[in-house]
């Protein structure tokens, strides 16, 4: 392959390539490896890896009619898991599995971000979930009711006004984050005479920090990256795998000219004329409608050469992932965008000075992104008067199926977790009674209904026990047995480890096997009393936040379900 023609085919592409061979025949072969990495000029042991690595290629054959159903927690809870095994028999295929005649495959996914309608699937690229489900599957009429006027949209993002005077004594106003502002109504003006400097400024003070999990000062990561030599790349995270989380979803749907308003500020403030979003595969319209945003940004002169009469030219590239959940961490999702195995690697080196491409790289969330045009128009000052001393701003939390009214409601920071379970979401609907509280994800933790007055603030939660991650809620009723949820706990650790440390990837597996252990007769003491040396292993020796989040949710859940693990089996 010429050089130039292997330079006109960057690594963004290598997931699409994939994808499209799979498409052609349901399956990635040997002569299709051999001639992507032909046409790619890439060794084939490297197109090996990425195609062997991710969950959408690894799993194997798919069927002409491809059914991914959700494994999350809310979709667990909401049927303690009976809805795989009723759409392994509406389907006639077993899950991972494709029927012999190719007609049908089923692939089990954590998670499609439909977490406030569970149970969820994903039938192509059309979501079905909650009531759909029990009749969709099997039923000749299936493809009428799924192309019926309003179903399965997107739910609408509701701004709630939060009374916390108990937190801060004045009123309180939102951010206007997903609200009445326009898109791009900020960025003509930055880009024509404003300086990255002080777009740099306003959102330093403005106290923004990493909404994905890590908390990370925004200001500070810029700064690094801009003051490291050219050429320089932002890239917006859109792999939202938190079991529970969905607000990125709704945004990239409902309001991605936001997320590209945002990058594209970052980009001015960098100094970087390149930016990438990642969009997780299980959000096929997520990466439609950013596409398409993409496109109409273009004509409307806000991305591409001399940006509104500057001499600031910029553009974005959409990539869509193909199944990973560590690929939202940040080195991860660096190799991803590029095409390759989503390895996790140890920092330093930070993403900031050795990123895409080993070119210094800021690296965001799209939900903080998504703060940045409102923290430019109103200033940094007044955005760090909103929420908390500590933490400043909204924050966009996931409410459950489970609950009353589930949802996304932006919040200020600091509101306490009451308020979030019994005002907005209304507490559970009938006949459902709570008995504990995911926050955070499948690496954040559990909290019992009576610890709900601690703050949505990550340093109180994480004295508690539990991170803040994603700011997700999912409600767990008194009904699901605690065994069953320790054991998706680390189900969930097993399955999505990437296995590149052996903490990890031995740990999770052997956290499958204790879990398991504990249900059986006579052996929940035993059991529990191993769980602690293995989440010690796993707390001090993994080599990224994924081992060490699994360990810590798994405690919480220990601590909240004590006593009825303890008479498990009996
Ligand atoms: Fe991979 Fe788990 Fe190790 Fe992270 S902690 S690098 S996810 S094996």
């Amino acid at each position: 392959v010429e050089l130039q023609e292997r330079l006109d085919r960057p690594g963004t592409l290598m997931l699409d390539r994939l994808r499209q061979a799979q498409d052609e025949d349901g399956r990635i072969d040997a002569e299709d490896l051999a001639r992507a990495a032909g046409e790619f000029g890439w060794p084939v042991a490297a197109v090996t890896g990425a195609a062997s690595y991710y969950a959408d290629f690894a799993e194997g054959r798919r069927g002409r009619r491809h059914v991914r159903v959700c494994e999350g927690t809310s979709c667990f809870v909401s049927t303690q898991g009976q809805h795989i095994a009723h759409l392994e028999r509406a389907l006639g295929v077993r899950l991972g599995e494709c029927a012999a005649d190719g007609s049908v495959s089923l692939q089990g996914v954590r998670c499609l971000g439909y977490c406030y309608d569970s149970p969820a699937v994903l039938d192509g690229e059309q979501p079905g979930s909650g009531e759909q489900l029990g009749g969709l599957f099997g039923d000749p009429r299936a493809a009428e009711r799924r192309t019926r006027p309003g179903w399965a949209e997107p739910l609408k993002l509701r701004a709630a006004r939060i009374p916390y005077e108990s937190v801060v004594d004045r009123p309180v106003v939102l951010a206007g984050l997903v609200g009445d502002e326009g898109p791009w109504e900020v960025w003509p003006g930055v880009v024509a005479s404003g300086s990255p400097d002080q777009v740099l400024a306003e959102v330093t003070a403005s106290g923004l920090r990493g909404r994905g999990g890590a908390g990370f000062p925004v200001g500070k990561k810029w700064s690094a990256a801009a003051q490291e030599a050219a050429p320089r790349y932002v890239v917006a995270n859109g792999d939202e795998g938190d079991p529970g989380s969905f607000c990125d979803r709704l945004l990239m749907e409902s309001d991605p000219h936001r997320i590209l308003e945002g990058l594209a500020l970052a980009a001015f403030a960098v100094g970087a004329r390149h930016g990438l979003i990642l969009v997780r595969s299980e959000y096929p319209t997520a990466a439609e409608r950013l596409r398409a945003a993409v496109a109409a940004a273009r004509e409307n002169g806000h991305l591409g050469k001399r940006i509104h009469g500057s001499d600031f030219d910029f553009d974005v590239e959409i990539v869509r992932g193909a199944g990973s959940y560590v690929a939202g961490e940040e080195t991860a999702l660096l190799h991803a965008v590029a095409g390759l195995r989503a390895d996790v690697r140890s920092r330093p080196p930070y993403p900031t000075s050795h990123g895409y491409l080993g070119q210094p790289t800021a690296v965001n969330n799209v939900e903080t992104l998504s703060a940045v045009p409102w923290i430019v128009r109103h200033g940094g000052a007044a955005y760090a008067r909103l929420g908390h001393p500590d933490e400043s701003g909204t924050k966009l939390v996931c409410l459950s199926q489970r609950f009353r009214r589930p949802g996304v409601y932006e919040v200020e920071y600091g509101v306490p977790l009451r308020h979030l379970v019994e005002d907005l979401g209304g507490g559970l609907r009938e006949p459902h009674t709570l008995r504990a509280v995911q926050v955070g994800g499948p690496l954040g933790g559990f909290l019992t209904p009576d610890q709900l007055d601690l703050p949505l603030l990550s340093r109180p939660l994480a004295q508690a026990g539990v991170a803040l991650g994603h700011g997700s809620l999912v409600a767990v009723d008194s009904a699901m047995p605690a065994a069953a949820i320790l054991l998706h706990a680390w189900a969930f650790g097993a399955a999505e480890s990437c296995g590149a440390c052996t903490p990890c990837r031995v740990g999770a597996r052997r956290g499958v096997e204790l879990a398991e252990r504990v249900g059986e007769p006579g052996q929940a003491e035993a059991a529990l009393a191993a769980h602690e040396p293995l989440l010690e292993v796993l707390t001090v020796a993994s080599l990224c936040a994924f081992g060490r989040g699994v360990s810590c949710a798994v405690r919480s859940l220990l601590r909240v379900y004590s006593d009825e693990l303890r008479r498990t089996g009996e």
